[in-house]
């Protein structure tokens, strides 16, 4: 493989750090870039800084905001008496997609894994039980993915919950099983929020 000195190499490594992005297509975007226009190679890095300087996490149910407060929480016709529990902001995403659900959200930021060394203190459970603690919730959707580890978390936080007297669901498996809900069609998430069950 072809080595790069300079700033092109230090574009390429950072293309390189990106998720799904081999050496090689860190090159052509790399290349890409260097080809562009001077204007849009600068709205690229604007855009790239905007969004890290701008967006951050809800101080209610840490899903990404532009605000303090995500515009579901600050939204007063949502009810806020059930909260659907989900591992990913892209999981928020795709049941707003589906537009079935008039609940809350909650993101956990990650699943618990001991394989990659995950532990459930490494997750927002804490600010799930703080919340629970200080709101009026009566039912918790566990909605992690139909993976091994999306199950265990269900399950761990279910049973932390339960005890607190909470309703606690688990989204029906519509969903394939190894499946995920960032992918998953609207009528398939309208299906699994519908079909959960109790825990
Ligand atoms: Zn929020």
């Amino acid at each position: 493989m072809q080595h790069y000195t300079g700033p092109i190499d230090r574009l390429i490594e950072q293309f390189s750090k990106l998720p799904g992005i081999g050496r090689k297509t860190a090159q052509r975007l790399a290349f890409h870039v260097i080809n562009m226009s001077e204007n849009d190679a600068m709205m690229l890095s604007k855009a790239i800084s905007d969004a890290k300087q701008n967006v951050r996490y809800c101080s209610i149910c840490c899903n990404i905001s532009e605000g303090e407060k995500c515009s579901v929480c600050m939204n007063e016709s949502r009810d806020g008496q059930i909260v659907c529990v989900v591992s990913d902001p892209r999981d928020v995403a795709a049941l707003e997609r589906a537009r079935d659900f008039n609940g809350r959200y909650h993101v956990l930021h990650g699943v618990i894994s001991p394989m990659d060394g995950i532990t459930p203190e490494m997750i927002r459970i804490k600010e799930l039980l703080h919340r629970i603690s200080n709101e009026d919730i009566n039912e918790i959707i566990m909605a992690t993915n139909p993976t091994i580890e999306g199950e265990a978390t269900a399950m761990y936080v279910a049973k932390l919950i339960k005890p607190m007297g909470i309703k606690v669901s688990r989204i029906a498996h519509g969903l394939p099983v190894g499946g995920d809900l960032e992918y998953a069609d609207e009528v398939t998430i309208s299906k699994a929020l519908e079909g959960r069950r109790e825990l």
